[in-house]
This record gives structure tokens, C-alpha cells and sequence, in this order.
């Protein structure tokens, strides 16, 4: 059975087969933890989302795509780009559970087996930690359950606040 444990700290810092980044379309970085990422892995992973960038074109809200993991421990990064928070009515809900169902599919693709993910869109995207958890948890859950290739997923939480929520989540 797969495992979903909890941990507060610098995603940057895990090693599993991908960490999951909270990227913007245009895949060449930002600030919160798709700074700290690029950051921390060095300019490879910045390479890779050009190439991707050619290929593609960036990345559309609610999809993701892989690069590798550079300097970071992970082996690989998978970038998902989150909503922006627009009051609730744009059809976020969806498009927050499509990143992490998205981002799961892919790492599946690719025989990854341990992933982690930080908080998508609850920082400068804006959406509320509140509404954002459970669709996290929820999605990630569900995917788990029909899909037994991928063997644990981290919530990887910042701030005591998302630790606080996250692990009622989780326990219920
Ligand atoms: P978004 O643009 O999708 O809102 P942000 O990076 O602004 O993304 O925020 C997403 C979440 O990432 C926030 O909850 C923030 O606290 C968290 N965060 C920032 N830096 C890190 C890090 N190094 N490791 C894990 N989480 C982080």
C-alpha cells in the first residue's frame, strides 16, 4: 500500500525520485518554492524547462511536465503550474486537483516511485490554505488508491499553519 506522510521543511532538501514544483507557465522560475528549487538545483533545471519551453512551449494551469533534478537530492523536478486564485468561481477547484492528478500521472510514466509536494497555489497564486488542503489530500488519495506503482507521496508543508491543517487531514 502507498504512503502519504506529512513533513515541514525545505522541499529542496529531499530525496525521493521527484520533487513537485509550484512553477508558473512560463517555466522560467519565480519567487516561494519554485525559487528556492531553481535555487538550490542550479541553472540544469532551468535548461531543461527551455527545452521544454521550445518543444512546447510552456506549461497550461493545471499540467505538468518533468526536468531533471540538477543539484537537488531528487532526481527529478515535476514542475505543475497552479491556479491563481480569482475568487473561487474560474473553475480553480478543478484546475488544483488536475496539477496533483497530473503531476502523479507523470511521475507514474516515468516509474517513479516517491514524490513530494509542496503547497500548490496557496502562496503568491493566492488560493486559501483552507479550500486548497483537502483537494490536495483528497486528489492524491484517490489517485493512490487506483494506482499502486507509486509508493509514497510527501506533503512537504512550510508554516505551522499548513502543518496544523494537513495532519487533521490526514488523520481523519
Ligand atoms: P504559488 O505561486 O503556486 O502560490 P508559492 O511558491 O508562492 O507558489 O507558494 C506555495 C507554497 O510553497 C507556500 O505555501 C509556501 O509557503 C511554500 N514554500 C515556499 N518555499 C518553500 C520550500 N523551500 N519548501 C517547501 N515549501 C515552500
Amino acid at each position: 500500500m502507498s504512503k502519504l506522510t506529512l513533513l515541514r521543511g525545505d522541499i529542496t532538501k529531499l530525496e525521493v525520485d521527484a520533487i513537485v514544483n509550484a512553477a508558473n507557465s512560463s517555466l522560467l522560475g519565480g519567487g516561494g518554492v519554485d525559487g528556492a528549487i531553481h535555487r538550490a538545483g542550479g541553472p540544469a533545471i532551468l535548461q531543461d524547462c527551455q527545452a521544454i519551453r521550445a518543444r512546447q512551449g510552456g506549461c497550461k494551469t493545471g499540467e505538468a511536465v518533468i526536468t531533471g533534478g540538477g543539484n537537488l537530492p531528487a532526481r527529478h523536478v515535476i514542475h505543475t503550474v497552479g491556479p491563481v486564485w480569482r475568487g473561487g468561481q474560474f473553475d480553480e477547484a478543478h484546475l488544483l486537483a488536475n496539477c496533483y492528478r497530473n503531476s502523479l500521472q507523470l511521475a507514474l510514466e516515468q516509474g517513479l516511485k516517491t514524490l513530494a509536494f509542496p503547497c500548490i497555489s496557496t502562496g503568491v497564486f493566492g488560493y486559501p490554505l483552507e479550500e486548497a488542503a483537502p483537494i490536495a489530500v483528497e486528489t492524491v488519495r484517490e489517485f493512490l488508491g487506483g494506482h499502486p506503482g507509486i509508493e509514497e507521496v510527501v506533503f512537504c508543508v512550510f508554516s505551522p499553519a499548513e502543518e496544523k491543517l494537513y495532519s487533521a487531514l490526514l488523520n481523519a
